[in-house]
């Protein structure tokens, strides 16, 4: 008998009654707007400000309305504008080149490696195109973060971190969004935590946190924030810092404290689900999993593998007996953007030269996500069911 897989891929838990009764008193205060604060209440949005400030152990947090409008802000609260050259990954997803592009700045495309992360040759060999890295932890895979940074030191490379797949996750014990200058990071429904949209910068640095909270949309009021930089470098930058609002409200930030409380223990529920289906995985002929590096502490909310060197029309082929089996996956190989998957040649916006290397990884670029409504069991008939159809498609190959 063939099993069919009924669980959704789209489907998230709901939001903590925690949350929720957070939430409908916002509702009924009728103050929504961060800075709509009744004597000295610190307001939900400060509060979870400091909250994330603390778990991440960065100096200063910034809670705003998307991951994109974190990654502009930073790049703009470290000068970046128009015609300036940005280098980012050629493997990640469009809100990426999109906040590069947002302040009129053009991306350098760096390469893929087999293990899904920036590859550090070709970031060595591009380092003195550009003063800004934003580099993007793409579905969750970290590089090695100390031989990365050796060469962005090195070349003069101020780092930004894109940590929207990598919120809990660490490289030798030190957070992700903790080795650049800024981290950002995403509360978007498909991330670590759900406000619906939201997002987060992170950073130590008094003079980019500063910047980031006047571009937020301060109204000079950025003394209710939860963590302030000192008063002097706010005199010396609020003047020539325009106001590109982008605040969170006090109802997203009061769904999404729980979520934070709770954020490592859901960190270990997606490794488990993880686990079990790179086991079910391994050893399945013409597939090549992603092998996780030993100083990465990664959060498996989604999984990769790779096709690697199989015919377009194949890889096809298992997508569609998959998803005829209830198990939807997604493809970076495709030649048209669908879904999330676009690649870096469909962003016409942003120029680049072909790859050869890395787009014989993005064609083979297998992605599943793994939302915590799974259990293992689903997990493990998940894998048993890709394992199955490639194994097929694959005998039929040969
Ligand atoms: C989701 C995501 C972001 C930020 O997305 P927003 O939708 O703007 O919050 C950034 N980078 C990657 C890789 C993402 O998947």
């Amino acid at each position: 008998m063939t099993e069919i897989f009924k669980g959704k891929f789209t489907q998230q838990e709901p939001i903590p009654e925690e949350g929720i009764a957070a939430a409908l008193d916002v509702l009924r205060s009728g103050r929504l707007h961060r800075y709509n604060l009744v004597d000295d209440e610190p307001g939900e949005v400060a509060a979870l400000e400091r909250e994330f400030a603390d778990y991440t152990g960065a100096k200063y947090a910034l809670a705003v309305t998307s991951g994109g409008y974190a990654m502009a802000t930073a790049l703009r609260a470290l000068g970046i504008g128009p015609g300036d050259r940005v280098l980012s990954n050629a493997f990640t997803l469009a809100p990426v080149p999109g906040a590069i592009a947002s302040v009129g700045a053009v991306p350098v495309f760096v390469g893929v490696t087999e293990a899904l992360t920036i590859d550090l040759e070709d970031l060595a060999a591009k380092a003195d195109q550009a003063d800004v890295l934003m580099l993007s932890h793409m579905r969750g895979h970290l590089a090695d973060m100390d031989a990365l940074m050796a060469i962005c030191d090195g070349a003069g490379v101020t780092v930004i971190e894109d940590c929207a797949h990598t919120m809990g996750a660490a490289w030798r014990g030190v957070p992700s969004g903790r080795w650049g200058r800024v981290g950002c990071y995403s509360t978007q429904t498909y991330k670590h935590i759900n406000s619906g949209e939201g997002g987060f910068l992170i950073t130590d640095d008094d003079e980019v946190m500063a910047r980031a909270v006047i571009l937020s949309g301060s109204y000079m009021l950025y003394k209710r924030h939860g963590t302030v930089p000192p008063d002097d470098v706010f005199e010396r930058v609020k003047y020539d810092t325009p106001n590109v609002s982008g605040r969170m409200d006090h109802l997203r930030a009061a769904i999404l404290r729980p979520q934070l409380r709770a954020l490592d223990a859901q960190c270990e529920k997606w490794n488990e689900r993880y686990r079990v289906v790179e086991e079910g995985l391994r050893g399945t002929p013409g597939l090549t999993v992603v092998e996780r590096a030993e100083h990465e502490r990664y959060v498996g909310s989604s999984i990769q593998f790779l096709l690697l060197d199989w015919e377009g029309a194949r890889i096809r082929d298992v997508l569609g007996r998959c998803l005829a089996r209830g198990v939807e996956l997604k493809w970076f190989g495709a030649s048209e953007p669908s879904g999330f998957t676009s690649r870096y040649d469909s962003w016409r916006y942003a120029p680049s030269a072909p790859m050869p290397a890395s787009d014989r990884i993005l064609r083979g670029i297998v992605d599943m996500r793994l939302p915590l409504t799974f259990s293992l069991e689903d997990c493990a008939q998940i894998a048993r069911i890709i394992r199955g159809e490639v194994g097929a498609v694959f005998q039929a190959q040969v």
